[in-house]
């Protein structure tokens, strides 16, 4: 069996599927299975529950197979999933992405994973006994960077494109040379077009080592040592005890601010938002009012928006494109509630999923979709440039009703199964 090598990135309209991690307990050592989302181990023979953490990125690796003696070299790849709009002549288009390519600078190389089982379990880099060979460092090149060199790839001109990534890892494929060429260590088999081991084994034997590994914290809260619960793919964990937030996928933990727009009843599930100021070079976007005038809401100018301060809103948690712009847009439009409560008991509440760096990408498509003129959207959205200020979370009040998650407060619905199905629609 050859293997063809893949000019184009892969890209997969629908493939929502995520990779299982293989993994052992760190207390007993137990064989726990995991999902690419999850951030959360627990043991069930132990009781162990930690947080899996990484200054950066996670990265994993496919296992190469059996019985293959010469070096194996592990190869890094990007793999982002997400969302993805496309903002051009008068409209923005959506479509839902899981993309690989190449993390290193070599036109040798693969440019993509090529077509992998799903099925096939990947393990994290480091702390391994079977991982033995040598994993080539990726590139420094950013995430920002290599989607920009992908969009120039992909992008028509005068588009711009915007992603939202749910997942942003590294992934490794093990590859060895048998025959004077390069070959797949998962298939045993070489590449072709044929890449000449002369051509490509002297990069890969100077290319620096690969020294991460994942970190595992104890879910204790800092602030009063109690247990942080937490549902397996939540990236943000809350203490019951002292009523705090914490965002542990550094090293260390780092509070995060939120409220609640609070509601009376039992009946009551709370979806968390992030609320985001955001600097936008070139305009002035502080107030309510601000917004108004940028924008051409149609709202009467009033005082109290003058003294009303802007925020940007998006989901904190996976949605498909559609519903995702939709919130952004409908709550980014509504003025900030002044009845927010800081002393929240976070129970009831959907986990965060979606972080807030993935989640400032919104800000452009929030205003350019709530830009009333849209002749020269793309032109206006490519010359804007958005940095984060400050941010916080804000879980607002849903009820279940037919089928339906109604805002208790705004009344706008969405499909309950929206949620359930998060990203996979
Ligand atoms: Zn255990
Ligand atoms: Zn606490």
């Amino acid at each position: 069996m050859k293997i063809y090598r893949n000019l184009f990135i892969v890209i997969s309209a629908v493939n929502g599927s995520n990779f299982q991690i293989e993994q052992q307990c760190p207390q007993c050592g137990a064989p726990i299975i995991l999902d690419e989302a999850d951030r959360i181990l627990s043991c069930k023979f132990c009781r162990t529950h930690v947080y899996l953490a990484t200054e950066d990125l996670f990265r994993f690796y496919i296992p190469p197979a059996q019985g293959i003696s010469e070096t194996i070299y592990f190869i890094p790849y990007w793999r982002i999933k997400g969302l993805s709009y496309t903002i051009g002549g008068m409209d923005i288009s959506n479509k839902y992405f899981d993309i690989n390519f190449l993390c290193l600078d070599s036109k040798l190389l693969p440019h993509s994973l090529g077509l992998r089982p799903q099925a096939m379990k990947l393990k994290f880099v480091g702390g391994n006994n079977d991982d033995t060979g040598k994993f080539i460092a990726s590139s420094s090149n950013t995430r920002e960077a290599l989607l920009n060199n992908f969009r120039t790839h992909t992008s028509e001109p005068r588009q711009q494109e915007i992603f939202i990534g749910e997942t942003v890892s590294v992934i490794y494929t093990p590859v060895y040379f048998a025959n004077g060429c390069l070959c797949d260590a998962v298939l045993k088999s070489p590449f072709y077009p044929k890449i000449e081991e002369a051509a490509i084994r002297p990069a890969l034997d100077s290319a620096p080592d690969e020294k991460w590994h994942v970190e595992f914290l104890p879910l204790l809260c800092p602030d009063c040592g109690a247990d942080l619960p937490g549902g397996k793919d939540a990236l943000t964990v809350f203490c019951g005890n002292c009523n705090s937030a914490w965002n542990p996928s550094t090293k260390n933990f780092t509070k995060v601010k939120y409220s609640a727009w609070q509601e009376q009843g039992d009946d009551i599930t709370y979806l968390p938002f992030w609320q985001m100021k955001v600097k936008v070079s070139g305009f002035q976007l502080e107030t309510y009012a601000d917004l108004i005038k940028l924008a051409n809401l149609p709202k009467a100018p009033s005082e109290e928006w003058t003294k009303t301060p802007f925020y940007f809103c998006a989901p904190a948690f996976k949605l498909n494109p559609v519903l995702f712009l939709r919130w952004c847009r409908q709550l980014t439009a509504t003025p900030s509630p002044k009845d927010l409560t800081d002393d929240f008991p976070a129970k009831k509440i959907h986990q965060v999923t979606l972080p807030v760096n993935e989640a400032l990408g919104s800000s452009i498509l929030t205003l350019s979709s709530l830009i009333a003129d849209k002749r020269h959207l793309a032109d206006v959205a490519a010359s804007l440039k958005f940095s984060l200020e400050d941010y916080s979370l804000v879980f607002h009040p849903f009820k279940i009703s037919a089928g339906e998650l109604v805002h208790t407060k705004l009344d706008f619905a969405m499909d309950s199964s929206a949620l359930t199905l998060g990203s996979y629609l």
